[in-house]
């Protein structure tokens, strides 16, 4: 244990966000790092207790070491925190800045939970500051050859940790630019891009190979050993109304990927809410990151639609410590509409009845109708929203069809390959991982996924026996 009365001392501070009106000026990261010295304040807090719930399967899905690298963060020894972090974490500086950090509320300290992702992001960062991270090239290379098909977290994981056993790794990706939804979905503020540059340079200098632009079906993965499936749960789910062909009508992904592409050519986003009215559909994080992305681009009004009441403040009797709490947060995007609009966007219990479009087939507005407890419309609720531009984030129904068809595979019936019994082998060569087979999750999650897979496709390739 660091320090016995850490907890007691310290109160929990997290890195602080910058001020909403500046940070709308720009798509730069959203926080503020805390100096050496408070990080070791931060890391004094860890109790190091006896059944560490932040490991557990309530907490982080990857088991990092917390406890241990809290203490050396904590002793200044960081280059043996890291060390213990690396064990397990194989890309802290995305999970340091995306995850919602299961692990701190499964905490001991419930509410007032150590802030291991700030922690972790200190390390990671520090690292690449320091120069500590440098290529790490297997010795010995086992002639095997692995086709990972998609670069989101669950194909980069699954490919760094296959490198590492010594395989010889492609990353088939159709986009013009790896890394999945790290790359095109969670936006710049969350998640600056040369992060994710930065962890591909560096595989590439390890011995992964990355092809671009590249869909990839069994004709591109003929002649590979082991064939990873990391393609995402990718779908998007419609709205059951008329018009949603119409022009300023999206996919809040297609919206979130036009909005990076422009900032990283520098070029005018093709799908702008520059001037518009935005109605968002879908209460989650998917929406809220789009109500940032809205207001960074001068959109004239958001707000976000959610069909769901509203959670409780606090927890529900049914959903104790360690569970992931499902009470009401405010994100950033919320944050910052509250601070230029006055009031929450979030309208709960309500969806969209109906699509206005003028005569060529433009949205104008959105008639928008309250739900009962059945989800039900009630009528006599409905209103009128002026609207140019509606993004859909209401989820994902599953992987797309048209991989799994290449490869002769049938989704399940919630569009996942899922083998039966479990495992991330679904016969033959193939193997999936991620979203794609999990459905729509989480960075960590994905990265757990990822090399969970790696390890059974290792296993097939070398021929494991009991
Ligand atoms: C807008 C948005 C914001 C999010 N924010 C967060 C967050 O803040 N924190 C968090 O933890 N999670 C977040 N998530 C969820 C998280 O991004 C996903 O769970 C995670 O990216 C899934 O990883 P994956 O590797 O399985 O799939 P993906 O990231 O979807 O990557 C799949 C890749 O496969 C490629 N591909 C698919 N088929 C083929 C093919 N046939 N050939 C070649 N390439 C192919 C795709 O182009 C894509 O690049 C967010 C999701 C969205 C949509
Ligand atoms: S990856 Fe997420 S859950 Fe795991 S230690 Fe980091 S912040 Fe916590």
């Amino acid at each position: 244990m660091g320090k016995a009365t850490g907890f007691l001392e310290y109160p929990r501070a997290e890195d602080p966000y910058r001020g909403e009106c500046e940070r709308l000026k720009d798509f730069d990261g959203l926080h503020v790092p805390r100096p050496e010295s408070d990080r070791r304040c931060q890391a004094a807090r860890c109790m190091n207790c006896g059944v560490p719930f932040c490991q557990s399967d309530f907490g982080c899905p990857l088991h990092n070491l917390i406890p241990e690298w809290n203490e050396l963060t904590y002793r200044g020894r960081d280059r043996e925190a890291l060390g213990r972090l690396l064990q397990t974490a194989p890309f802290p500086e995305f999970t340091g800045r995306v995850c919602p950090a299961l692990c701190e509320k499964a905490c001991n300290l419930a509410d007032d939970g150590v802030t291991n992702r700030d922690n972790e992001l200190y390390l990671i960062e520090t690292a690449f500051a320091k120069g500590w991270i440098t290529p790490r090239i297997p010795p010995v290379r086992t002639g095997k050859r692995v086709a990972v098909i998609g670069s989101g977290p669950a194909g980069l994981a699954c490919a760094d940790l296959l490198n590492q056993m010594g395989h010889t790794v492609t990353v088939i990706e159709r986009a013009d630019r790896p890394g999945g939804l790290l790359m095109y979905g969670i936006p710049n503020m969350k998640l600056p891009k040369e992060v994710v540059e930065r962890r591909v340079r560096l595989m590439e200098a390890e011995g992964v190979a990355f092809l671009l632009n590249t869909e990839a079906g069994p004709r591109e993965t003929e002649g590979y050993d082991a064939v990873v499936l990391c393609g995402g749960s990718r779908k998007p789910r419609s709205l059951r109304v008329d018009h949603t062909d119409a022009e300023g009508v999206c996919f809040a992904v297609d919206y979130l990927t036009a909005a990076t592409r422009a900032l990283l050519s520098g070029a005018a986003s093709g799908i702008s809410a520059e001037g518009k009215h935005v109605v968002v559909v879908g209460g989650g994080d998917t929406g809220n990151d789009c109500v940032g992305t809205a207001l960074r681009q001068g959109c004239a009004s958001v707000t976000q639609l959610e069909m769901m009441p509203a959670p409780p403040a606090a927890r529900a009797s049914g959903n104790p410590w360690p569970e992931w709490p499902r009470t009401l947060r405010t994100d950033y995007g919320q944050m910052e509409a509250i601070a230029v609009q006055g009031k929450d966007p979030r309208v709960y219990e309500t969806t969209v009845k109906e699509l206005l479009t003028d005569g060529q087939n433009r949205l104008t507005a959105a008639v928008t109708v309250r739900l009962d407890a059945d989800h039900r419309p009630i009528s006599g609720t409905e209103q009128t929203l002026p609207c140019g531009l509606l993004l859909i984030a209401a989820g994902f129904v599953g992987c797309e069809e048209r991989t799994a068809e290449a490869f002769a595979l049938t989704a399940d019936a919630r569009g996942r390959l899922l083998p039966e019994n479990g495992s991330h082998h679904l016969g033959g060569k193939l193997f999936s991982a991620g979203d794609m087979r999990t459905g729509q999750s989480l960075v960590v999650r994905a990265l757990a996924d990822g090399r969970a897979a790696a390890r059974e496709a290792d296993a097939f390739l070398r021929k494991y026996t009991e």
